[in-house]
């Protein structure tokens, strides 16, 4: 493939956005959760968990990614991605930059072109944010994928300044 990704740095809400699919820091139950979990399954409706019931009745690894629909947000598909819990004292790096590895390759094989990402284990998992940016960005400049924008989604625009920054030093 050996395509380059497009990285955009955006601040808002991810379950708005305009993409093919949409990533979600969800847990290993796969049934829901809060953070951005939580506002995934409330915007994309019942349909996000019923397919999560039907696809994932064990629950999925942590830095393992896998697709539900994604109900009636605009996006067509939640690419759902397990990252480390830090706080739990998961703080193996490699989990959380597996996370945007699967991810990508989940987005190839549905053939998505535009994916969102949160900044996944930087919010109720602690993993220290720049951190958490560096892994993100990083990982999906060196992806080899077909998806040709990956947009980084920063809730606030404290994180939203730092994204840039550092997308800015990568370049
Ligand atoms: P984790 O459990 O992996 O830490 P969280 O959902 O708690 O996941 O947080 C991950 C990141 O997503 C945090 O930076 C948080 O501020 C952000 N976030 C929470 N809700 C949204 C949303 N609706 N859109 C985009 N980012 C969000």
């Amino acid at each position: 493939m050996g395509h380059m990704v497009e990285l955009k740095v955006v601040r808002g809400d991810i379950t708005r956005q305009d993409v093919d699919a949409v990533v979600n820091a969800a847990n290993n139950r796969m049934r829901g959760g809060g953070g951005v979990d939580g506002a995934i399954h409330r915007a994309g409706g019942p349909e996000v968990l019923a397919d999560c019931i039907r696809r994932f009745p064990d629950g999925l690894a942590t830095g393992d990614a896998g697709w539900t629909t994604a109900g009636s947000m605009p996006a067509r598909w939640v690419i759902h991605t397990v990252g480390p819990n830090y706080s739990a004292g998961e703080r193996d790096r490699s989990l959380l930059t597996s996370c945007y590895r699967r991810s990508l390759e989940v987005a190839d094989e549905l053939g998505a072109r535009t994916v969102a990402f949160p900044l996944i284990s930087a919010g109720i998992y602690g993993w220290p944010k720049e951190d958490a940016i560096a892994a993100a960005v990083e990982t999906i400049a060196a992806a080899d994928t077909t998806v040709q924008e990956a947009r980084l989604v920063a809730f606030d625009q404290a994180t939203f300044e730092l994204i840039r920054s550092a997308v800015g030093q990568a370049q």
